[in-house]
């Protein structure tokens, strides 16, 4: 970390990774395999972040491993078209029909900026309606109220962000549809699109409540805005088709990332068909990139949503739910307030009485309490989101017996943070 801190900002390629939500020195990765991390000491620790998220098979998986291998053999990237990136582009629609059309490119922030691009021009308006505590990726159109990374490092905006596009991004609390709808009835111009995490991972874990969904979707056709779901993090994790499957609201854009590129780096941004038409060269909105469709991101994806199937979902889904009930009950019986949740994969808990609706509920919760759970945890072999405003993944690799193992270890963990 030394010799990385001489070349890197905090030594990190991404803010989060530099613990300065939980202070202390970063764990350094050496290798994973399955449920499991060693880091550069040789510790062993339980992996519950996963890359954050994409990692749905666990680390090192087998088959994503021989998929990548046999793609490998035959080149690493081409900048034209390939069968491996129609065959994943297959897959994702019949997972999500909702997403007629989609274009690959290679993060979550590509996806979503280029989404925003595209209801900009679809609508012919250049205001969006974001929430408090969603992240989107770091375009500046985003870095207005972003949640996680920024919140954890208190930067409440990211200095370089133009005021003048800045105003355009509307913020509302999470789950507040008056506030939302106000903003929409404010704003003359009208607005291009309303764009949330379905289910919030990036203020901590944060469900929707029931209705909230459905009325953004009410107030994006009232308002002639578009409704995009940013499910980067939530695509794949919080049911086997997305949020339209679970929560049964159909966005007109959705934006992927994460297990769609199965650890390698692919996100897409895809919705109905008029809409994606718009895209150059079919038409005027440009957007480009040099290893967008890149065959090892693409092959590692086919490999890990083909094995992600309902009923694997539904079995990592049953173990994530053992784990929070766990967690849970552990917290009773140490008199420690500890609200927490899942969605599919995904699950989170904060340390407060009542469950947390938005960004600023989550802010209230005990952060120092979290801080030395977290560190605690750490010690003991389990490695949490290194922040108490991220989402928690779970792995097909988490067996009954890491679940255990892992329960006994938060035991512990918890006991030696509130002594
Ligand atoms: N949207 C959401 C909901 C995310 O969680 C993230 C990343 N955590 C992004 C967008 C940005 O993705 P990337 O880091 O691949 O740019």
């Amino acid at each position: 970390m030394a010799r990385a801190r001489e070349l890197f900002p905090g030594g990190v390629n991404s803010p989060v990774r530099a613990f300065r939500g939980v202070g202390g020195e970063p764990i350094v990765a050496e290798r994973g395999e399955g449920a499991r991390i060693w880091d550069a000491d040789g510790k062993e620790y339980i992996d519950f972040v996963l890359s954050w998220g994409p990692l749905v098979l666990g680390h090192a998986s087998p088959i994503v491993l021989e998929a990548v291998a046999n793609a490998m053999q035959r080149g690493t990237s081409f900048g034209m078209p390939t069968e491996l990136e129609v065959q994943l582009g297959e897959l994702i629609r019949q997972r999500m029909p909702h997403v007629e059309m989609m274009r690959f490119v290679s993060s979550g922030t590509e996806a979503t900026m280029s989404a925003v691009r595209l209801a900009r021009a679809f609508t012919g308006r250049d205001a969006i309606l974001k929430f408090e505590g969603c992240y989107h990726g770091h375009a500046d159109s985003f870095l207005v109220k972003a949640g996680s990374g920024v919140a954890t490092l208190g930067l409440p905006d990211s200095p370089g962000v133009p005021a003048a596009l800045a105003a355009l991004t509307l913020t509302a609390p999470f789950n507040d549809l008056d506030a939302a709808t106000d903003l929409a009835a404010q704003n003359k111009k009208g607005i291009a699109a309303i764009i949330v995490e379905p289910v919030v991972g990036n203020s901590g874990f944060i469900p929707p409540e029931p209705g909230f969904l459905e009325g953004l979707r009410k107030l994006a056709d009232s308002s002639g805005a578009l409704l995009i779901f940013d499910e980067v993090m939530t695509g794949f994790r919080i049911a086997p088709g997305g949020a339209k499957e679970r929560f049964g609201v159909t966005a007109d854009l959705t934006t992927l990332g994460k297990v769609i590129g199965g650890g390698l780096p692919a996100a897409a941004y895809g919705g109905r068909r008029e809409i994606m038409e718009r895209v150059a060269p079919s038409g005027p909105v440009y957007q480009a990139g040099t290893l967008s469709g890149n065959p090892l991101a693409m092959a590692a994806g086919l490999a890990t949503l083909t094995t992600l199937t309902p009923e694997l979902h539904s079995r990592i889904e049953k173990r994530t739910a053992a784990l929070v009930e766990g967690l849970q009950m552990i917290a009773r019986e140490l008199n420690v307030p500890l609200t927490a949740g899942h969605a599919g994969s995904m699950w989170g808990f904060f340390f407060t009485s009542k469950p947390a609706r938005n960004f600023m509920e989550a802010k209230a919760s005990d952060v120092e309490l979290f801080r030395r759970f977290f560190h605690a945890a750490l010690d003991r072999g389990v490695y949490l989101a290194p922040s108490p405003f991220e989402a928690c993944f779970m792995s097909a690799a988490h067996g009954d017996a890491e679940v255990a193992t892992t329960l006994e270890r938060l035991r512990g963990a918890l006991e030696q943070a509130i002594a």
